[in-house]
């Protein structure tokens, strides 16, 4: 998994923070801010799909 910048005070510790609606949720240590993880499939699904539109 790519490290995520917290957004509040830029640290990428992060823990697994169980699931909810079928994403994993994540927390970041150092101020317990809880993001959901980014549905990194999709995104490189359209990548593959846009590559090959433009060959
Ligand atoms: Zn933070």
């Amino acid at each position: 998994m790519a490290k995520k910048h917290c957004w509040a005070c830029g640290f990428t510790s992060t823990i697994e923070w169980g699931k909810q609606a079928g994403k994993q949720r994540y927390k970041w240590k150092n101020c317990g801010i809880l993001f959901t993880g980014t549905n990194e499939s999709v995104t490189s699904n359209n990548e593959i799909v846009w590559f090959r539109n433009g060959a």
